[in-house]
């Protein structure tokens, strides 16, 4: 395979350590839920190419308003006026808790705009301890990757100033169920660790990298509060879990009624093209404007053009309800699963987040590392892309385009039963 010899020659080490596969695949095409690989071979991406793809693989309005753009303005740097961000602006706003007034900064990322929102926080603030989730996955840049938990992820050198928190995992949290030991935590986190005043603290409402943990009832607004009281910003991530994926609401915090001073998303706004952006309660932002900041491509028409399409699609083919009713179904066919094979631990999530942690017995919850890898190299023989996630690496992960049927789930939930039976 010359394409994967080539990659492997030149690609950094940092990137080769990334070939999921035992034998590569070389994708050649996308079109809504499947992709296809150069042998013709086609397969249902249950990854959505790292949850990127919101819509639907080369969705054919969001490349034509792409293609319609480019040709005619590529590129106009952030620092000008251009309409296609400017009204994208307007649109995020909107999509924000009424009631408030918000203001937006585009990026071309994930981990810039959790780089800004941490810079944010700090100036609005005047402090400069964050807090995170020892099971938080927020961005490859030092400073999205000081606030990064999951100490696979983290190099070292990054930047200081940052405490963790224990993740409210419901089934292998360290406080066991429940929302009220993990807030306390917070507090005496900020006491122990921390000057006493806060920047803020960073949530992801239902944690991808993390293993698809899900924020309890009660744990995005308790969390709000108490590092509200602290001085503190709450900041929430979105990056995986907005843009309607979670199915009952268009972000994922919404689901504990919170309002965030801040808000990051990337990844599904874009279907693909590159951009991310953070989205503020105007006066959290304001104090930025004391030093010069933006991204040269930050509203970049074309993926801006991308975006707005994005959004619109969203509502013309009610992809939140499909996420919804879709992911519903999968999630119940996954918990039939579980009552059949004894290594499922684990079965989770919300809309078209979900995940089934594997272990190697039920009582112990040891993460079994090796079963998961086995199901998900079977997976792929059945031409299913998964993924795999958790600080073990025992979780797969499922967070398909929001356009996934009920066939889809039918032929999922069949790959997965074979490939655990064949265990
Ligand atoms: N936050 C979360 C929750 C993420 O999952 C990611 C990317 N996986 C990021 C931030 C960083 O985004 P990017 O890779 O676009 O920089």
């Amino acid at each position: 395979n010359k394409t994967a010899a080539r990659r492997d020659k030149y690609y950094a080490s940092s990137l080769t350590r990334f070939t999921p596969f035992r034998d590569p695949i070389v994708f050649r095409k996308g079109q809504g839920q499947y992709l296809w690989d150069t042998e013709g071979r086609k397969y249902t991406d249950l990854l959505g190419m790292n949850v990127c793809i919101s819509v639907g693989h080369s969705h054919p309005k969001v490349v034509a308003a792409a293609m319609e753009q480019a040709q005619e303005l590529t590129h106009c740097t952030t620092m000008f006026y251009h309409p296609t961000p400017a009204h994208l602006a307007e649109e995020l706003a909107a999509t924000m808790p009424k009631g408030h007034e918000w203001v937006v900064h585009l990026t071309n990322s994930g981990s810039e705009a959790v780089d800004l929102a941490m810079t944010m926080a700090r100036t609005f603030t005047g402090n400069l301890d964050l807090l995170a989730l020892r099971t938080a996955y927020h961005g490859p840049t030092a400073a999205a990757q000081s606030i990064t938990g999951i100490s696979g992820w983290r190099h070292p050198g990054m930047p200081g100033n940052v405490a963790f928190v224990p993740e409210p995992n419901q089934y292998r949290g360290i406080f066991g169920p429940g929302t009220q030991p993990y807030l306390d935590e917070i507090d005496r986190t900020i006491a122990s660790a921390t000057s006493g005043n806060v920047a803020g603290i960073f949530v992801e409402s239902v944690q991808g990298y993390g293993g698809i943990i899900e924020m309890p009832t009660g744990y995005m607004s308790g969390a709000a509060e108490r590092v509200r009281a602290a001085g503190g910003l709450y900041i929430a991530d979105e990056v995986q879990s907005g843009f309607g994926r979670t199915g009952a609401n268009f972000w994922g915090f919404e689901a504990d009624g919170v309002v965030p001073d801040i808000v990051v998303m990337a990844k599904g706004l874009g279907n693909g093209f590159p951009i991310g952006a953070v989205v503020a309660r105007k006066h959290v932002a304001a104090p930025m404007a004391e030093k010069f900041m933006f991204h040269t491509y930050g509203a970049n028409p074309t993926s801006a053009a991308a975006a707005r399409a994005v959004l619109a699609v969203m509502k013309e083919e009610t992809l939140q309800k499909n996420a919804a009713r879709v992911g519903g179904a999968l999630l119940e066919r996954l918990k039939d699963l579980q009552t059949r094979h004894e290594k499922i631990g684990d079965v989770r999530g919300k809309g078209l987040m979900l995940a089934i942690e594997i272990v190697s017995d039920r009582a112990s919850k040891t993460p079994d590392r090796d079963a998961t890898t086995s199901v998900f190299e079977a997976c792929r023989e059945q031409g299913l892309i998964l993924s795999k996630s958790g600080a073990d690496q025992s979780v797969l992960r499922m967070v398909p385009p929001l356009c996934l049927s009920m066939d889809d789930v039918d032929q999922t939930a069949e790959a997965l039963d074979r490939a655990f039976q064949n265990l």
